[in-house]
């Protein structure tokens, strides 16, 4: 789905990405996992053109990330920030919705989708009124994630989704995830800096260090991390 062909980044004088090769598979649940700082984000913000790459090139599903094509392909990738990025001053159902609003679709199929994703998220639909500010950690991670599933995109990147939880309401997002990415059935991106989070997720692991690739793939042919 995502091919990184001697892909770096640099911030000033620090290399956030060594060049790298990477493979992203199709279909299935990708983790990049490492510790804070070694170049998750800057490596999922490449993926769908946020940043661009100070060395190689990012392909999307065969075809190179084009800045011209960025925003057709962005349609395509649902991405949702760490930390849920939702606007305060919109409802849960302003936030889920913004995207299909802005691309105005008829109010029918918003709504339509809509309902077919607070029931894939298992969102309370009475709190769709409610603000940011109103709702539990996780009930905010859930309108995240619908505003990045709106308009059925190809791709599902996601930033540390569960990392601002606490640890109960944690477990039960990890298991609403699994869930809800297997009956997507879509390529998922995801990061954490949790092992166990990641064993649990992905399918397929990008173990990355210091802004490298130390191993990559599926997740039952890792060795021990040295
Ligand atoms: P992470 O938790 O993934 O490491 P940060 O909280 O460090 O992310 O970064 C949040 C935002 O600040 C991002 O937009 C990132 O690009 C930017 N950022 C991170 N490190 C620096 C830095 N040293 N200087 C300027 N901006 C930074
Ligand atoms: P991670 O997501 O694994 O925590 P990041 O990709 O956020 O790591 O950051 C990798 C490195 O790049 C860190 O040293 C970070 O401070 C730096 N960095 C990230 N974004 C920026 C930015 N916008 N400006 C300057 N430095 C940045």
């Amino acid at each position: 789905m995502f091919e990184l062909q001697g892909v770096s980044k640099c911030f000033g004088n620090t290399w956030a990405l060594h060049p790298l090769d990477l493979v992203v598979p199709e279909g299935r649940t990708t983790v990049l996992l490492g510790p804070s700082g070694c170049g998750k984000s800057t490596l999922l913000r490449l993926m769908n053109g946020l940043l661009r790459p100070d060395s190689g090139r990012v392909l999307f599903g065969g075809q190179p990330l084009r800045e011209e094509d960025l925003l057709a392909v962005r349609q395509r990738i649902g991405y949702a920030l760490q930390g849920g990025g939702l606007f305060p001053h919109l409802t849960a159902e302003g936030n889920a919705t913004l995207m299909a609003r802005y691309l105005k679709w008829p109010g029918a199929r918003v709504k339509q989708r809509l309902d077919e994703l607070v029931a894939l998220t298992r969102f309370p639909p009475d709190a769709l009124g409610r603000y940011p500010g109103q709702l539990s950690g996780g009930q905010r991670q859930r309108v995240s994630l619908m505003r990045a599933l709106m308009l059925e995109p190809d791709v599902l990147l996601l930033d540390e989704p569960l990392g601002a939880l606490d640890p109960m309401i944690r477990h039960e997002l990890q298991e609403d995830l699994r869930d809800i990415f297997a009956r997507l059935g879509k390529t998922v991106v995801l990061v954490t800096h949790d092992l166990g989070e990641g064993a649990f997720l992905g399918q397929h692991v990008v173990l990355l260090r210091e802004g490298r690739v130390v191993q990559q793939g599926p997740l039952g042919e890792l060795e021990r991390a040295p």
